[in-house]
Parts: structure tokens; C-alpha cells; sequence
């Protein structure tokens, strides 16, 4: 049985993706999970919720020091969020690519920020930045049996 967290550095690695209220009120959930799912990521956690503002201040501590902290906790806890745990090989780095740039004035077309968003405040999907946060997160919002395990497509998806 793959571990909570996924198994970093191979086809189990996992990943935390969150659409936040913005997207999910945008009506942008199935335009999202459409791109990880074609890319052949495996979708093995997924709920909808609204984060308090404590979970929000737990999920951005990293960012306690910068400026636009509050306003990005009031962001995140200002509605439906949809938070997922995704399984692939490379699942982090590719799924920061598939995200785009922070800024998405500065993501490429094509990404899921270069293409569906504006402002960096209201910047749609939040992202594991690496393999630590990952863990971190999914054990933040996840719990075991909220994670499934299934056949999926992996024998199409990799050589080996
Ligand atoms: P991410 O990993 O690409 O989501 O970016 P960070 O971890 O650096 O920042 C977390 C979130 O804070 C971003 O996704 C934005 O929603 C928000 N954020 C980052 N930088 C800024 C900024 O300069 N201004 C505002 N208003 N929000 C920001
Ligand atoms: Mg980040």
C-alpha cells in the first residue's frame, strides 16, 4: 500500500493541489482536474470543503512575514476550496508546470494559470512547491482513509 504522502521519485510520488474559492466559483474544477488527468496523473484524494481562516494562516505559515499574508488567508477561507492529492511520477515539478508562474502575467499560455487567470491574489490553484511541502500538506488536509488506492491507468502511462 502506497504511504499517505506517496513515495517521492517514483510513479507514487504525490502532490496537494488545492483550486481555490476563486476557481471553484469561477466554475474552472473540471477544467482543472481535466488537464492533470490527461496529462496521466492519477487522482487518489479529493473533497471539497471551506478552510477557516486558522487553516489557512496552518497552510500558508511559510508566508506568515510577507505583506499580502492576510489578505491571501482571507482569500483561501472566502469559500469552497477543492483539494486533491495527485500520483504520478514527477507528480510535484510536472504539476508546478501544468500550474504555470505564481504571477499569471508571467505564466505561459498553456499553463493552468497562463490561460485561465489574471492576478497573482486571485491566482486560482495552489500547488506543492516540493516533495517536503507535499508531505507536509497532504498530512495537513488528508487523512488515510480519505486517500484511495486503485488500478488506474498506469500499465498505458509508463514503460515499466
Ligand atoms: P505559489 O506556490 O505559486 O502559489 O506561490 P507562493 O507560495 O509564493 O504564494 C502563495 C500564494 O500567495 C500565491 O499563489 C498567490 O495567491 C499569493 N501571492 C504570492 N505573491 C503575492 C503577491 O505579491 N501579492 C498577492 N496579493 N498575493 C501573492
Ligand atoms: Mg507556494
Amino acid at each position: 500500500k502506497t504511504p499517505l504522502v506517496g513515495v517521492p521519485g517514483t510513479k507514487f510520488e504525490r502532490t496537494f493541489i488545492a483550486i481555490k474559492p476563486d476557481g471553484v466559483n469561477r466554475g474552472l474544477v473540471g477544467e482543472i482536474i481535466c488537464r492533470f488527468e490527461r496529462k496521466g496523473f492519477k487522482l487518489v484524494g479529493i473533497k471539497i470543503l471551506h478552510p477557516t481562516k486558522a487553516q489557512a494562516e496552518e497552510h500558508y505559515a511559510d508566508l506568515s512575514t510577507k505583506p499580502f499574508f492576510a489578505g491571501l488567508c482571507n482569500y483561501f477561507s472566502s469559500g469552497a476550496v477543492v483539494a486533491m492529492v495527485w500520483e504520478g511520477k514527477g507528480v510535484v515539478k510536472t504539476g508546478r508546470t501544468l500550474i504555470g508562474a505564481t504571477n499569471p502575467a508571467e505564466s505561459t499560455p498553456g499553463t493552468i494559470r497562463g490561460d485561465l487567470c489574471i492576478e497573482v491574489g486571485r491566482n486560482i490553484i495552489h500547488g506543492s512547491d516540493s516533495t517536503d511541502s507535499a508531505k507536509a500538506e497532504i498530512t495537513l488536509w488528508f487523512k488515510d482513509s480519505e486517500v484511495a488506492e486503485y488500478q488506474g491507468n498506469q500499465t498505458w502511462v509508463y514503460e515499466k
